[in-house]
């Protein structure tokens, strides 16, 4: 209608072209509420994309405590406060007992931009192994190792890139054995360049690559290859951590292997904007009398408090047990629609993590990226929102609310099936 067209004007003008939107007709939302999203004429969409509101939009324990917290103090950590240490407390005790520490950024990609800060002055090196098709965030330092950004970086000359396992196509026994090899290549490429490297930077679920979860366990040949050659492991939670992957709290827990630096973010406040990194003390015991670190924001009085409020409203509601259970029952429920709709030629992730590839082709696995779009066009006139990602954009993207129920899976399968149908 002419208001919005209205609007979209406005924005051009005042945002321009960066500043791109879904959908051909763009989605204009005024409210959020647990796992629906409400647009300006009151239409109610299930949101199975967001996995910032992980808890649900707008969870009331997390706007009671941004409210009580703003209403008395907020400032920088450089004064003593309770809130920043009960929160890095609560924390760090999600961890395994070596990763102790943490410190707060505003953002995923000021997490990672620190982590490889870090990694060099401790290893004393430069390069930096990461897969094809990441994406670790916007920082100069981290779109260096950010391929998925396309033609507007230029891949820094310290970083070699390796595929991310591709479950699809590949044997759990190949996909194990390919990626440790393609590291241990990576890292003497590195040398070969008199290059030493300083660290490996991998999703634990590969997001962006292609929504790879599998198979448990396969990271950990690529893990002591880094750590042989001198280099630290840092594992990217922003995606899969807090509990999306339902078989644990963090991603890298599903893989048996000891990160060095764990970077942390989205759903970390539930919207309120926070991140951090997570890491074993002896890791900055250098590092940290002469880093000066500062940041305005990160871990102010507010920020502890809403991610206090996330911890334990995952305990509470039991969430991460959620995403496993309602997670199974998605992927069940995925898995039978491929039975009828030969389009679906994998549904693959872990919890509510959840990729499913369009293909055009099941026998040849052709990726599908038009039927995709069309996907996820049909889904969003039936009230639901997803999104699509991978290296052809045909693999759909879902990542719902935690507080996901065994009806809103369905609602999603059926409106899934009757698009496969129409379409
Ligand atoms: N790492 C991963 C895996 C991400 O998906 C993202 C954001 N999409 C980032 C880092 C960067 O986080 P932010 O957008 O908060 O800077």
């Amino acid at each position: 209608d002419e208001a919005e067209k209205a609007l979209i004007a406005r924005r051009e003008k005042v945002l321009g072209p960066a500043y791109r939107l879904f959908y051909e007709k763009p989605l204009h939302l005024v409210r959020g509420e647990g796992v629906f999203l409400y647009d300006a004429k009151g239409e109610k969409y299930l949101d199975a994309y967001n996995n910032v509101a992980s808890l649900g939009h707008c969870h009331p324990r997390v706007v009671e405590a941004i409210t009580r917290q703003t209403a008395v103090l907020n400032t920088h950590t450089r004064y003593l406060h309770e809130g920043i240490v009960d929160y890095a407390e609560t924390l760090t005790a999600t961890f395994p007992e070596a990763l102790s520490q943490a410190m707060f950024t505003c953002t995923g990609s000021e997490a990672n931009d620190l982590a490889v800060r870090i990694a060099r002055f401790v290893t004393g090196g430069t390069g930096i192994i990461a897969t094809d098709l990441a994406y670790h965030g916007l920082t100069n330092a981290v779109a260096e190792f950010s391929p998925s950004l396309g033609e507007s970086v230029t891949l820094g000359p310290h970083v070699r890139t390796v595929a991310a396992p591709d479950s699809y196509r590949f044997s759990p026994g190949e996909m194990r054995e390919k990626f440790g090899r393609d590291v241990r290549a990576a890292i003497a490429d590195l040398r070969r360049h008199g290059i030493k490297p300083a660290m490996l930077i991998t999703d634990t679920i590969f997001s962006s690559d292609g929504i790879f979860a599998g198979p448990k366990g396969f990271l950990k040949p690529a893990v002591d290859a880094i750590h042989e050659a001198g280099g630290l492991f840092v594992a990217d939670e922003v995606q899969p951590g807090f509990g999306r992957t339902g078989e644990a709290m963090w991603g890298f827990e599903r893989h048996g292997v000891a990160p060095d630096m764990v970077t942390i973010g989205k759903p970390m406040g539930n919207g309120y904007p926070m991140a951090g990194i997570v890491l074993r003390p002896e890791v900055i015991a250098d590092f940290g009398p002469r880093a000066r670190y500062f940041n305005t924001f990160g871990g102010n009085p507010i920020a502890a408090a809403a991610g206090k409020a996330v911890l334990d409203t995952i305990r509470i509601e039991g969430l991460q047990h959620n995403a496993l259970e309602v997670g199974r029952y998605l992927m069940e429920g995925l898995k039978t629609l491929s039975d009828t709709y030969p389009a679906i030629g994998d549904v693959r992730g872990s919890g509510l993590f959840i990729g499913v590839e369009i293909v055009a082709d099941a026998a040849a696995k052709r990726p599908d990226s038009t039927l995709t779009t069309r996907i996820v066009n049909g889904l969003r006139e039936r009230r639901i929102l997803i999104s699509a990602t991978g290296p052809n954009a045909n693999i759909l993207k879902i990542r719902p609310p935690l507080v996901f129920s065994r009806e809103n899976a369905d609602m999603l399968v059926e409106a899934l099936g009757d698009v496969l149908k129409t379409i």
